[in-house]
Protein backbone atom coordinates (compact mmCIF):
# COMPACT_ATOMS: atom_id res chain seq x y z
CA UNK A 1 0.00 0.00 0.00
CA UNK A 2 1.20 3.71 -0.89
CA UNK A 3 0.88 6.33 1.57
CA UNK A 4 -0.19 9.83 0.59
CA UNK A 5 2.84 11.96 1.03
CA UNK A 6 3.56 13.79 3.96
CA UNK A 7 1.62 17.32 5.06
CA UNK A 8 4.30 17.77 7.49
CA UNK A 9 7.85 17.00 8.75
CA UNK A 10 6.92 16.57 12.22
CA UNK A 11 3.60 16.06 13.76
CA UNK A 12 3.94 17.50 17.35
CA UNK A 13 0.53 16.13 19.32
CA UNK A 14 -0.41 18.18 22.71
CA UNK A 15 1.33 21.90 23.25
CA UNK A 16 1.41 21.04 27.16
CA UNK A 17 5.01 21.08 28.93
CA UNK A 18 6.58 18.60 26.80
CA UNK A 19 5.14 19.88 23.33
CA UNK A 20 6.11 23.36 23.94
CA UNK A 21 9.55 22.35 24.50
CA UNK A 22 10.37 19.99 21.68
CA UNK A 23 9.18 22.44 19.79
CA UNK A 24 11.72 25.13 21.00
CA UNK A 25 14.64 22.54 21.33
CA UNK A 26 13.60 21.81 17.36
CA UNK A 27 13.82 25.19 16.13
CA UNK A 28 17.07 25.93 18.36
CA UNK A 29 19.00 22.66 17.13
CA UNK A 30 18.74 24.20 13.63
CA UNK A 31 15.59 22.85 12.31
CA UNK A 32 13.60 25.70 11.53
CA UNK A 33 13.61 24.18 7.57
CA UNK A 34 11.77 21.57 8.41
CA UNK A 35 7.63 22.00 8.51
CA UNK A 36 6.07 21.41 11.81
CA UNK A 37 2.84 21.03 13.60
CA UNK A 38 1.83 21.85 16.58
CA UNK A 39 -1.53 20.48 17.51
CA UNK A 40 -3.69 20.68 20.56
CA UNK A 41 -7.18 21.29 20.82
CA UNK A 42 -6.99 24.88 22.29
CA UNK A 43 -4.05 27.68 23.20
CA UNK A 44 -2.94 27.21 26.56
CA UNK A 45 -3.78 30.44 29.11
CA UNK A 46 -3.42 30.76 32.74
CA UNK A 47 -1.38 29.13 35.64
CA UNK A 48 -2.91 25.43 35.61
CA UNK A 49 0.22 24.22 36.86
CA UNK A 50 3.91 25.40 38.50
CA UNK A 51 6.80 23.41 37.55
CA UNK A 52 9.66 23.05 40.28
CA UNK A 53 12.91 21.50 39.53
CA UNK A 54 16.30 21.30 40.94
CA UNK A 55 19.36 22.38 38.98
CA UNK A 56 23.22 23.34 39.35
CA UNK A 57 23.12 25.33 36.21
CA UNK A 58 21.02 27.72 34.41
CA UNK A 59 18.30 25.91 32.19
CA UNK A 60 16.64 26.52 28.88
CA UNK A 61 13.76 28.49 30.20
CA UNK A 62 15.93 30.63 33.11
CA UNK A 63 14.27 33.84 31.96
CA UNK A 64 10.87 32.66 33.13
CA UNK A 65 12.11 31.02 36.94
CA UNK A 66 10.02 32.94 38.78
CA UNK A 67 11.43 31.94 42.32
CA UNK A 68 14.41 30.04 43.66
CA UNK A 69 15.72 28.80 47.25
CA UNK A 70 18.71 27.69 48.22
CA UNK A 71 17.83 26.01 51.52
CA UNK A 72 14.82 23.32 51.91
CA UNK A 73 13.34 22.17 55.07
CA UNK A 74 12.35 18.85 55.67
CA UNK A 75 10.60 17.37 58.63
CA UNK A 76 10.34 13.66 59.07
CA UNK A 77 10.25 10.71 61.24
CA UNK A 78 12.01 11.94 64.20
CA UNK A 79 13.94 13.93 61.56
CA UNK A 80 13.69 17.80 61.00
CA UNK A 81 16.42 20.06 58.99
CA UNK A 82 16.65 23.19 57.02
CA UNK A 83 18.89 21.60 54.15
CA UNK A 84 21.20 23.49 52.36
CA UNK A 85 20.93 22.67 48.48
CA UNK A 86 24.72 23.81 47.06
CA UNK A 87 25.15 23.26 44.52
CA UNK A 88 21.53 23.30 43.60
CA UNK A 89 18.97 25.52 43.13
CA UNK A 90 15.44 24.77 43.56
CA UNK A 91 13.20 26.44 40.64
CA UNK A 92 9.82 27.31 40.13
CA UNK A 93 7.88 27.98 36.72
CA UNK A 94 4.95 29.29 36.71
CA UNK A 95 2.84 27.83 33.70
CA UNK A 96 1.13 30.90 32.91
CA UNK A 97 4.65 32.57 32.16
CA UNK A 98 5.49 29.38 29.91
CA UNK A 99 2.49 29.69 28.08
CA UNK A 100 2.43 33.83 27.30
CA UNK A 101 6.83 33.16 26.69
CA UNK A 102 5.27 30.71 23.54
CA UNK A 103 1.96 33.04 22.44
CA UNK A 104 4.90 35.16 22.07
CA UNK A 105 7.39 32.63 20.48
CA UNK A 106 5.26 30.57 17.94
CA UNK A 107 4.08 33.64 16.03
CA UNK A 108 7.82 34.37 14.88
CA UNK A 109 8.38 30.45 13.96
CA UNK A 110 7.22 30.81 10.39
CA UNK A 111 7.63 26.72 9.77
CA UNK A 112 5.72 26.12 12.86
CA UNK A 113 1.96 25.70 12.17
CA UNK A 114 -0.77 25.70 14.82
CA UNK A 115 -3.43 23.72 14.66
CA UNK A 116 -6.47 23.49 16.90
CA UNK A 117 -8.16 20.34 16.65
CA UNK A 118 -9.42 17.50 19.15
CA UNK A 119 -7.08 14.55 18.37
CA UNK A 120 -8.82 11.55 18.49
CA UNK A 121 -6.42 8.85 17.34
CA UNK A 122 -2.64 9.04 16.97
CA UNK A 123 -1.60 6.23 14.35
CA UNK A 124 1.34 5.15 11.90
CA UNK A 125 2.99 2.71 9.57
CA UNK A 126 6.84 2.01 9.07
CA UNK A 127 6.74 5.42 6.64
CA UNK A 128 4.81 7.75 8.59
CA UNK A 129 2.56 9.02 11.58
CA UNK A 130 -1.17 10.08 11.07
CA UNK A 131 -2.62 11.88 13.55
CA UNK A 132 -6.69 11.92 13.23
CA UNK A 133 -9.16 14.97 14.20
CA UNK A 134 -12.81 15.14 15.80
CA UNK A 135 -13.70 16.02 12.23
CA UNK A 136 -12.25 13.36 10.51
CA UNK A 137 -9.13 15.40 9.61
CA UNK A 138 -6.17 13.09 8.86
CA UNK A 139 -2.54 15.17 9.19
CA UNK A 140 0.39 13.00 7.84
CA UNK A 141 3.83 13.42 8.82
CA UNK A 142 7.49 11.83 8.50
CA UNK A 143 7.61 11.59 13.02
CA UNK A 144 4.66 12.24 15.41
CA UNK A 145 5.50 13.41 18.89
CA UNK A 146 3.01 12.89 21.30
CA UNK A 147 1.95 14.05 24.60
CA UNK A 148 -2.00 12.81 24.43
CA UNK A 149 -2.98 9.90 26.41
CA UNK A 150 -6.14 7.75 25.10
CA UNK A 151 -6.02 5.32 28.08
CA UNK A 152 -4.90 5.79 31.62
CA UNK A 153 -0.86 5.49 31.60
CA UNK A 154 -0.97 2.09 33.62
CA UNK A 155 -3.57 -0.30 35.28
CA UNK A 156 -3.58 -1.58 38.52
CA UNK A 157 -5.14 -4.98 37.32
CA UNK A 158 -1.40 -5.46 35.44
CA UNK A 159 0.37 -8.04 38.02
CA UNK A 160 3.44 -7.16 37.15
CA UNK A 161 3.15 -3.51 36.54
CA UNK A 162 3.51 -0.81 40.26
CA UNK A 163 0.84 1.74 39.25
CA UNK A 164 1.02 4.40 42.07
CA UNK A 165 -0.26 7.95 41.51
CA UNK A 166 0.97 11.28 43.49
CA UNK A 167 -1.75 13.36 43.81
CA UNK A 168 -1.96 16.47 45.25
CA UNK A 169 -3.92 19.81 45.69
CA UNK A 170 -2.73 23.24 46.85
CA UNK A 171 -3.38 26.74 47.26
CA UNK A 172 -1.84 30.12 46.82
CA UNK A 173 -2.34 31.47 50.20
CA UNK A 174 -2.16 35.41 50.95
CA UNK A 175 -1.47 36.09 54.73
CA UNK A 176 -1.90 40.15 56.11
CA UNK A 177 0.81 39.76 58.13
CA UNK A 178 4.63 38.21 57.29
CA UNK A 179 4.27 34.52 57.86
CA UNK A 180 6.56 32.70 55.28
CA UNK A 181 10.75 32.29 55.10
CA UNK A 182 10.65 33.09 51.56
CA UNK A 183 14.34 32.12 51.46
CA UNK A 184 13.58 28.20 52.46
CA UNK A 185 10.84 26.00 50.53
CA UNK A 186 9.12 23.37 52.53
CA UNK A 187 10.19 19.86 50.37
CA UNK A 188 8.41 17.19 52.14
CA UNK A 189 6.42 17.77 55.47
CA UNK A 190 5.73 14.58 56.88
CA UNK A 191 3.88 15.97 60.10
CA UNK A 192 0.62 15.50 58.83
CA UNK A 193 -1.82 12.28 59.84
CA UNK A 194 -0.81 9.03 57.70
CA UNK A 195 -2.51 6.56 56.58
CA UNK A 196 -1.75 2.28 55.95
CA UNK A 197 -1.30 2.27 52.09
CA UNK A 198 -0.78 6.08 51.21
CA UNK A 199 2.52 8.26 51.95
CA UNK A 200 1.09 11.68 52.97
CA UNK A 201 3.15 15.28 52.81
CA UNK A 202 2.78 18.60 52.45
CA UNK A 203 4.91 21.20 50.38
CA UNK A 204 5.37 25.08 51.07
CA UNK A 205 7.01 27.38 48.03
CA UNK A 206 7.11 30.79 49.57
CA UNK A 207 6.81 33.57 46.51
CA UNK A 208 7.36 35.99 49.78
CA UNK A 209 6.85 36.54 53.32
CA UNK A 210 3.09 37.04 52.74
CA UNK A 211 2.22 34.18 50.09
CA UNK A 212 2.97 31.00 49.76
CA UNK A 213 2.19 27.68 47.69
CA UNK A 214 0.48 24.98 49.89
CA UNK A 215 0.02 21.29 48.49
CA UNK A 216 -1.07 18.31 50.16
CA UNK A 217 0.41 15.79 48.33
CA UNK A 218 -0.71 11.45 48.61
CA UNK A 219 0.95 9.06 47.04
CA UNK A 220 -1.45 6.30 46.80
CA UNK A 221 -2.59 3.14 44.71
CA UNK A 222 -5.58 5.24 43.74
CA UNK A 223 -6.74 9.09 43.55
CA UNK A 224 -9.29 10.85 46.25
CA UNK A 225 -12.00 13.00 45.17
CA UNK A 226 -10.96 16.47 44.89
CA UNK A 227 -12.63 18.13 47.86
CA UNK A 228 -11.35 15.29 50.00
CA UNK A 229 -8.05 17.74 49.89
CA UNK A 230 -9.40 20.57 51.48
CA UNK A 231 -9.72 19.35 55.14
CA UNK A 232 -5.72 17.83 55.49
CA UNK A 233 -4.76 20.92 53.87
CA UNK A 234 -6.66 23.49 56.22
CA UNK A 235 -5.64 21.64 59.49
CA UNK A 236 -1.55 21.88 57.54
CA UNK A 237 -2.40 25.35 57.31
CA UNK A 238 -3.87 26.15 61.13
CA UNK A 239 -2.29 23.10 63.11
CA UNK A 240 1.49 23.37 61.45
CA UNK A 241 2.07 26.49 60.26
CA UNK A 242 -0.25 28.25 62.63
CA UNK A 243 -1.96 30.31 60.03
CA UNK A 244 -4.89 32.12 61.32
CA UNK A 245 -6.31 34.42 58.85
CA UNK A 246 -5.59 34.11 54.94
CA UNK A 247 -6.89 34.52 52.29
CA UNK A 248 -6.83 31.66 49.18
CA UNK A 249 -5.60 33.31 45.86
CA UNK A 250 -5.54 30.31 43.86
CA UNK A 251 -6.32 26.89 43.21
CA UNK A 252 -4.12 23.80 42.01
CA UNK A 253 -4.87 20.63 41.59
CA UNK A 254 -2.49 17.52 39.73
CA UNK A 255 -2.51 13.94 39.31
CA UNK A 256 0.97 12.06 38.72
CA UNK A 257 1.26 8.80 37.51
CA UNK A 258 4.15 6.75 39.59
CA UNK A 259 4.31 3.22 37.41
CA UNK A 260 7.19 1.82 36.14
CA UNK A 261 5.03 0.51 33.24
CA UNK A 262 6.88 1.16 29.72
CA UNK A 263 5.37 4.28 28.57
CA UNK A 264 7.93 4.68 25.94
CA UNK A 265 7.42 1.72 24.36
CA UNK A 266 9.24 2.03 20.70
CA UNK A 267 7.24 2.22 18.06
CA UNK A 268 8.09 3.40 14.30
CA UNK A 269 6.44 6.74 13.50
CA UNK A 270 5.39 7.61 16.77
CA UNK A 271 7.40 8.79 19.89
CA UNK A 272 5.48 9.24 22.69
CA UNK A 273 6.67 12.61 25.37
CA UNK A 274 6.19 13.59 28.17
CA UNK A 275 4.29 12.34 31.43
CA UNK A 276 2.21 10.47 29.27
CA UNK A 277 5.96 9.47 27.20
CA UNK A 278 7.32 7.87 30.29
CA UNK A 279 9.34 11.05 31.08
CA UNK A 280 8.14 11.35 34.60
CA UNK A 281 10.47 10.20 37.47
CA UNK A 282 8.24 6.97 39.05
CA UNK A 283 9.75 7.46 42.30
CA UNK A 284 9.24 10.89 42.72
CA UNK A 285 6.60 12.39 39.98
CA UNK A 286 9.25 15.41 39.05
CA UNK A 287 8.81 15.33 35.13
CA UNK A 288 9.79 18.88 33.84
CA UNK A 289 13.96 18.99 33.95
CA UNK A 290 13.11 15.45 32.22
CA UNK A 291 11.01 16.87 29.57
CA UNK A 292 13.71 19.14 28.75
CA UNK A 293 16.17 16.64 28.73
CA UNK A 294 14.24 14.49 26.43
CA UNK A 295 12.94 17.04 24.23
CA UNK A 296 16.40 18.40 23.91
CA UNK A 297 17.65 14.98 22.77
CA UNK A 298 15.70 14.30 20.40
CA UNK A 299 15.85 17.80 18.68
CA UNK A 300 19.27 16.97 18.50
CA UNK A 301 18.74 13.32 17.21
CA UNK A 302 16.86 14.52 14.28
CA UNK A 303 19.53 17.83 13.62
CA UNK A 304 22.40 14.70 13.21
CA UNK A 305 20.12 12.96 10.98
CA UNK A 306 19.64 9.99 13.69
CA UNK A 307 16.11 8.51 14.88
CA UNK A 308 14.71 10.14 17.57
CA UNK A 309 14.21 6.78 19.19
CA UNK A 310 18.03 7.06 19.58
CA UNK A 311 17.32 9.72 22.06
CA UNK A 312 16.52 6.87 24.87
CA UNK A 313 19.13 4.32 24.77
CA UNK A 314 19.13 2.08 27.29
CA UNK A 315 22.42 1.97 29.46
CA UNK A 316 23.69 0.54 32.28
CA UNK A 317 23.09 3.56 34.38
CA UNK A 318 19.56 3.94 33.40
CA UNK A 319 18.48 0.21 34.03
CA UNK A 320 20.42 0.48 37.48
CA UNK A 321 17.80 3.77 38.33
CA UNK A 322 14.89 1.38 36.78
CA UNK A 323 15.30 -0.96 39.40
CA UNK A 324 15.86 1.95 42.37
CA UNK A 325 12.27 3.52 41.18
CA UNK A 326 10.75 0.06 40.78
CA UNK A 327 12.21 -1.35 44.65
CA UNK A 328 10.93 1.80 45.76
CA UNK A 329 7.33 1.57 44.79
CA UNK A 330 7.56 -2.39 45.67
CA UNK A 331 8.62 -0.81 49.24
CA UNK A 332 5.47 1.27 49.26
CA UNK A 333 2.82 -0.71 47.40
CA UNK A 334 3.74 -3.94 49.88
CA UNK A 335 4.00 -1.77 52.54
CA UNK A 336 7.14 -3.21 54.12
CA UNK A 337 7.99 0.39 55.15
CA UNK A 338 6.06 3.40 56.01
CA UNK A 339 6.87 6.32 52.86
CA UNK A 340 8.10 8.59 55.84
CA UNK A 341 10.44 6.22 57.01
CA UNK A 342 11.85 6.01 53.14
CA UNK A 343 12.02 9.86 52.53
CA UNK A 344 13.61 10.87 56.25
CA UNK A 345 16.76 7.57 55.67
CA UNK A 346 17.14 9.14 52.49
CA UNK A 347 17.70 12.69 54.19
CA UNK A 348 18.41 12.68 57.45
CA UNK A 349 21.52 10.23 55.77
CA UNK A 350 22.84 11.51 53.13
CA UNK A 351 24.33 15.01 52.11
CA UNK A 352 20.99 16.64 50.52
CA UNK A 353 22.99 17.29 47.04
CA UNK A 354 23.80 13.20 46.79
CA UNK A 355 20.57 12.52 47.18
CA UNK A 356 19.05 15.00 44.65
CA UNK A 357 21.98 13.51 42.39
CA UNK A 358 20.35 9.98 43.01
CA UNK A 359 16.97 11.23 42.14
CA UNK A 360 18.41 12.89 38.74
CA UNK A 361 20.17 9.53 37.84
CA UNK A 362 23.38 11.15 37.96
CA UNK A 363 25.07 9.36 40.81
CA UNK A 364 28.05 7.15 40.25
CA UNK A 365 27.59 3.13 40.81
CA UNK A 366 29.91 3.58 44.49
CA UNK A 367 27.69 6.54 45.16
CA UNK A 368 24.23 4.27 44.89
CA UNK A 369 25.83 2.33 46.90
CA UNK A 370 26.29 4.62 49.45
CA UNK A 371 22.63 5.17 49.32
CA UNK A 372 21.39 2.34 49.79
CA UNK A 373 23.32 1.79 52.77
CA UNK A 374 21.44 4.21 54.32
CA UNK A 375 18.19 2.63 53.81
CA UNK A 376 16.35 -0.12 55.63
CA UNK A 377 18.80 -2.87 53.76
CA UNK A 378 16.18 -6.50 54.29
CA UNK A 379 13.02 -4.70 53.42
CA UNK A 380 14.75 -2.81 49.88
CA UNK A 381 16.49 -6.19 49.04
CA UNK A 382 13.30 -7.80 49.55
CA UNK A 383 11.63 -5.49 46.89
CA UNK A 384 14.79 -5.27 44.78
CA UNK A 385 13.84 -9.29 43.96
CA UNK A 386 10.27 -8.57 43.46
CA UNK A 387 11.07 -5.86 41.23
CA UNK A 388 13.68 -8.15 39.02
CA UNK A 389 10.99 -11.22 39.17
CA UNK A 390 8.26 -8.80 37.91
CA UNK A 391 10.60 -7.17 35.47
CA UNK A 392 11.27 -10.66 34.14
CA UNK A 393 7.77 -11.49 33.97
CA UNK A 394 6.80 -8.44 31.97
CA UNK A 395 9.67 -9.26 29.40
CA UNK A 396 8.15 -12.95 28.75
CA UNK A 397 4.76 -11.67 28.37
CA UNK A 398 6.47 -9.42 25.96
CA UNK A 399 7.84 -12.42 24.17
CA UNK A 400 11.44 -11.22 24.88
C1 LIG B 1 -0.77 20.59 38.81
C2 LIG B 1 0.51 19.93 38.38
C3 LIG B 1 1.72 20.34 38.95
C4 LIG B 1 2.91 19.73 38.55
N1 LIG B 1 4.09 20.13 39.14
C5 LIG B 1 5.25 19.58 38.74
C6 LIG B 1 6.47 20.03 39.31
O1 LIG B 1 6.50 20.86 40.22
N2 LIG B 1 7.63 19.49 38.84
C7 LIG B 1 7.64 18.55 37.84
O2 LIG B 1 8.73 18.13 37.45
N3 LIG B 1 6.49 18.09 37.32
C8 LIG B 1 5.29 18.57 37.73
N4 LIG B 1 4.13 18.13 37.17
C9 LIG B 1 4.19 16.99 36.22
C10 LIG B 1 4.49 17.40 34.77
O3 LIG B 1 5.67 18.18 34.70
C11 LIG B 1 3.36 18.17 34.13
O4 LIG B 1 2.18 17.42 34.15
C12 LIG B 1 3.66 18.56 32.69
O5 LIG B 1 2.75 19.56 32.32
C13 LIG B 1 3.58 17.37 31.75
O6 LIG B 1 3.77 17.81 30.44
P1 LIG B 1 3.07 17.11 29.21
O7 LIG B 1 3.41 17.90 28.01
O8 LIG B 1 3.36 15.67 29.25
O9 LIG B 1 1.49 17.23 29.50
P2 LIG B 1 0.62 18.53 29.45
O10 LIG B 1 1.40 19.71 29.88
O11 LIG B 1 -0.62 18.20 30.21
O12 LIG B 1 0.28 18.70 27.90
C14 LIG B 1 -0.57 17.81 27.20
C15 LIG B 1 -1.31 18.64 26.15
O13 LIG B 1 -2.10 17.77 25.34
C16 LIG B 1 -3.32 18.41 25.06
N5 LIG B 1 -4.31 17.37 24.75
C17 LIG B 1 -4.68 16.34 25.56
N6 LIG B 1 -5.57 15.56 24.91
C18 LIG B 1 -5.76 16.11 23.68
C19 LIG B 1 -6.55 15.73 22.56
N7 LIG B 1 -7.34 14.64 22.58
N8 LIG B 1 -6.51 16.51 21.45
C20 LIG B 1 -5.72 17.62 21.41
N9 LIG B 1 -4.93 18.00 22.45
C21 LIG B 1 -4.95 17.25 23.57
C22 LIG B 1 -3.65 19.17 26.33
O14 LIG B 1 -4.54 20.25 26.04
C23 LIG B 1 -2.27 19.64 26.76
O15 LIG B 1 -1.97 20.93 26.28
C24 LIG B 1 2.91 18.70 37.56
C25 LIG B 1 1.69 18.29 37.02
C26 LIG B 1 0.51 18.89 37.43
C27 LIG B 1 -0.77 18.38 36.82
Amino acid sequence: MTSSPPDFDYLIVGAGAAGLSLAYHMQQAGLKHKRIALIDRAPKRGNDRTWCFWETSEGPFEPLVFRRWERIAFHGEGFSAILPLAPYRYKMIRSADFYAFFEDWLPRQPNITRCFVEVVAVEEDEEQARVVTREGMVLRGEWAFSSVAFTSPCTPEDRYVHCWWQHFLGWVVHTPSPTFDPEVATLMDFRVPQAEGEVRFAYVLPFNAHRALVEFTVFSRSVWARDAYHDPLRAYLSEQLALKGYEVIEEEFGIIPMTDADLASKQHRVVRIGMNGGDTKPSTGYTFKRIQQRTRAIAAALASGRSPHTAQRASFRRIRQQLFDSTLLNVLDRRRLPGKRVFTDLFARNPTARVLRFLDEDTSLLEDLLVMRTVNIPAFTRSTLAALWMRLMRLRGNGA
